[in-house]
């Protein structure tokens, strides 16, 4: 009998099988991350995935039955893998597994692209938190879409394939920043000034143009837009490049947006491995970074509209299928970070390499704007993991007066859904480059199968 509790290392716990198969997980969520850096491509490539895999799309009222597979796509934006089981799902409720797939990034404002100096910019306004001074210097990748008059959608993705140019936002060089080191780090770099070189070529033909004019000609030639265009269009830039091994183990991976496609893409497994007996909901949401709000947040009632279809099309009762149904919030939390331990509770932190983490409540200034799940629940999802030997963990955000942060959990709760929130720990979060430990992700992956073949 083990009467203390300790935290485990999952990679000490693992042996070589294990090992092995949490390297492999790692391969096929990195190729998901690299084709899912906004809402919009991880949409995509969730259809992708769930088409290989014989599902297809489903609209409200369309007849279902046991056994099927489904997706619906929330305007591009948000989507929602649903597997049909064969319980009764008035009786057991659905599992509803909630991720995000929105991350921060810099959008581009209505009227992005002006010159100056030689140089043609676009002006970006930053999307979710993010620390401005990390953003200049690194290499950008621009995506997204441009809708045309009539409703033509033009596609861009420019600077992640090989032999793409890239895009830079600019820094004082040390020599002249003798005032800008007196700024406090929060107001170094401010948003406004954080725009992106996108050409330097005046139009050789045409001597009299600039910069500006050039690039439009560019665009026009490649993508048919002119400059009015880009107010009805929703373009990012991103950090360029693929999720990268970290350490000379490689037990890490350094990549952008891992906050929150490391939760989404292990929902998503679990759901496909899942046994077929509940039916089983994998959302990925998007803005919620902004806080949730909007058409394809979680704070939509598309869900509730969605539930609502799936329990008449089975023949049951809503209310029964939302009062008997059970969420995951599938999100990050922060991983203890050594190097800045004084913002961390040591005893309630997550630790890399320790496993998913459990988080009873977000929120901040004594447990405010969070769901704050009982112990009933934590108790249901505890025999779930512990029940198949899946390691991890249980924590908190951070000290108790020093920030804190939310989740979409609150939101699902709202509906009268027991909710709980779980997910990987990150260092660096909200970095254009975060961490995360191949351990924990293939943890996530294990405690979302858990959860799906509880019954
Ligand atoms: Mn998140
Ligand atoms: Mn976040």
């Amino acid at each position: 009998m083990e009467y203390e509790y300790t935290r485990k290392n999952y990679f000490k716990e693992a042996d070589e099988q294990e090992r092995k198969a949490i390297f492999d997980y790692a391969e096929g969520y990195k190729q998901f991350l690299f084709t899912s850096k906004t809402e919009r491509g991880a949409c995509a490539t969730a259809v992708e995935l769930c088409r290989e895999r014989g599902y297809r799309s489903y609209m409200f009222g369309d007849k279902i039955k046991a056994g099927d597979k489904l997706y619906f796509v929330n305007r591009d934006k948000n989507i929602f893998i649903i597997r049909i089981g064969t319980n009764d799902v008035e009786k057991c409720g659905i599992k509803i597994m909630a991720a995000h797939v929105d991350s921060p990034r810099l959008d581009l404002k209505p009227n992005p692209l002006y010159e100056d100096g030689g140089l043609a910019f676009f002006k970006t306004h930053y999307y979710g938190g993010i620390k401005k001074y990390q953003w200049p210097t690194i290499p950008l990748a621009l995506e997204g879409v441009v809708v045309l008059r009539g409703g033509k959608r033009v596609s861009v993705n420019v600077g992640d394939d090989e032999g793409d140019p890239i895009f830079y936002i600019t820094d004082l060089l040390p020599h002249l920043s003798q005032e800008q080191n007196e700024l406090k780090l929060g107001k170094a770099i401010s948003g406004e000034s954080l725009n992106a070189i996108v050409g330097a070529m005046p139009d050789g033909a045409e001597e009299k143009e600039g910069v500006k004019a050039a690039v439009l000609k560019l665009l026009h030639d490649k993508y048919g837009i002119t400059e009015i265009d880009f107010q009805t269009s929703e373009l990012c830039f991103v950090p360029a490049g693929k999720p990268r091994d970290v350490g000379f183990d490689r037990a890490l991976i350094s990549a952008y947006g891992h906050d929150d496609k490391v939760c989404a893409y292990p929902e998503m497994t679990a759901l496909f491995e899942g046994d077929g007996k509940d039916t089983v909901m994998a959302i990925f949401a998007d803005k919620e970074e902004t806080g949730s709000q909007g058409v394809t947040g979680m704070q939509s009632r598309v869900i509730l509209d969605l539930m609502d279809s799936v329990s008449r099309a089975l023949g049951a009762d809503p209310i029964l299928v939302r009062y008997n149904s059970k969420c995951i919030s599938a999100d990050v939390c922060a991983a203890f970070d050594p190097e800045y331990a004084s913002v961390y509770e040591k005893r309630n932190s997550s630790y890399i390499n320790c496993g998913a983490s459990v988080t009873k409540y977000h929120g901040a200034r004594g447990k405010a704007s969070t769901n704050d799940a009982s112990a009933e629940m934590v108790g249901y999802v505890r025999d779930a993991l512990e029940d198949n030997g899946v390691i991890y963990q249980t924590g908190e955000l951070g000290k108790i007066d020093i920030g804190g942060g939310g989740t979409v959990a609150m939101y699902i709760a709202d509906l009268g859904i027991d909710t709980l929130d779980m997910g990987v720990p990150v260092l660096s979060m909200h970095a254009p480059y975060e961490i995360i430990s191949k351990a924990d992700l293939y943890s996530m992956h294990k405690a979302m199968l858990a959860f799906v073949n509880k019954h």
